[in-house]
């Protein structure tokens, strides 16, 4: 019988997955159905009790029910626990098991597809919502020299920090305390770019920084893709990769099998232009 997996979320017509783990599927033939469920705003657990009811094995979690997931499950992962957020749960009887791939994804995006290990740099990460919070350990245990968390309201980088205290160097700041500094690798887990903004991050940040990833996907060269590059750094890069990275440890942690990122990386990727 063929196995039933879904992302679910509201709007859910723009989303990726469906394609991504079609993909995967055939690529390690394994024999799956992955729809997309439009859940009713508010109705997040009747929504994962029907498809648990009808059979299904797994879901990936989008705006705006990470947090109604994370409540929903019996079981969850450090990682979801931290990010106090899933989105990946993977159904066993009674059992809802919670976990948050977008971290290591986007470390794995990061270290193997651009080539850009972590370990002993010094990174800054823009923004502190549901994608920076599930970065932060992941982040952590690459070793960097240290993380640096800016945020608008100041208060939620330092509470970030502190959360990441006991699993490396990491601090929190505000913007303004940005200038003057110099980082190797800057992220940009704001959403300011899903509406062409710029969070106002000081250029000099990127004096000697080797990449500039956009945690965003398909938008393009963005407001904060063109600071970076005016500012001269070299390599540029969006959430794409990220993307198809936490769908590939999904999968992988509901099949038992990796599938390879390249050919969903090259069908979905927009020219940062
Ligand atoms: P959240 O809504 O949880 O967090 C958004 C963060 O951005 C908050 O810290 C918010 O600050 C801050 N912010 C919003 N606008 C501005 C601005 N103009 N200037 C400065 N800070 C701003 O969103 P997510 O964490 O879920 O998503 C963040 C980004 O990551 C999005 O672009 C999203 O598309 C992307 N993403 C990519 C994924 C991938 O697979 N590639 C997966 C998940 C997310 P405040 O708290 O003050 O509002």
């Amino acid at each position: 019988m063929t196995d039933r997996y879904a992302v679910i979320g509201n709007p859910i017509g723009f989303s990726k997955s469906p394609l991504i783990h079609g993909t995967f599927a055939q690529a390690t033939g394994q024999d799956i159905d992955y729809t997309a469920i439009e859940g009713p705003l508010g109705g997040f657990a009747g929504a994962a009790d029907a498809f648990r009811a009808a059979g299904g094995l797994g879901l990936n979690i989008t705006a705006p029910f990470k947090l109604d997931a994370f409540a929903y499950a019996t079981e969850r992962s450090e990682r979801a626990q931290l990010a106090g957020a899933a989105n990946a749960m993977k159904f066993d009887g009674e059992r809802v098991l919670a976990e948050n791939f977008d971290g290591v994804g986007l470390v794995r995006d990061v270290t193997h597809n651009l080539n850009q290990p972590l370990k002993g740099k010094r990174v800054l990460l823009l923004g502190a919502g549901g994608a920076a919070r599930g970065a932060l350990l992941p982040f952590l245990a690459q070793e960097p020299a240290g993380l640096v968390i800016a945020h608008r309201s100041v208060d939620k980088a330092l509470e970030l920090a502190r959360i990441g205290a006991g699993h490396g160097a990491v601090r929190g700041c505000a913007y303004t305390d940005l200038v003057g500094q110099r980082f190797d690798v800057v992220f940009n887990a704001t959403s300011a770019s899903l509406r062409a903004e710029l969070p106002p991050v000081p250029a000099s940040v990127f004096a000697h920084c080797a990449l500039a990833y956009e945690l965003a996907y398909g938008k393009g060269l963005t407001p904060f893709l063109r600071l970076a590059q005016n500012a001269g750094v070299q390599q540029l890069a969006d959430g794409v990769g990220m993307l198809a990275e936490q769908a590939a440890e999904a999968f992988a942690w509901w099949r038992g099998v990796r599938p390879d990122t390249r050919a969903v990386i090259d069908k979905l990727t927009v020219p940062l232009v």
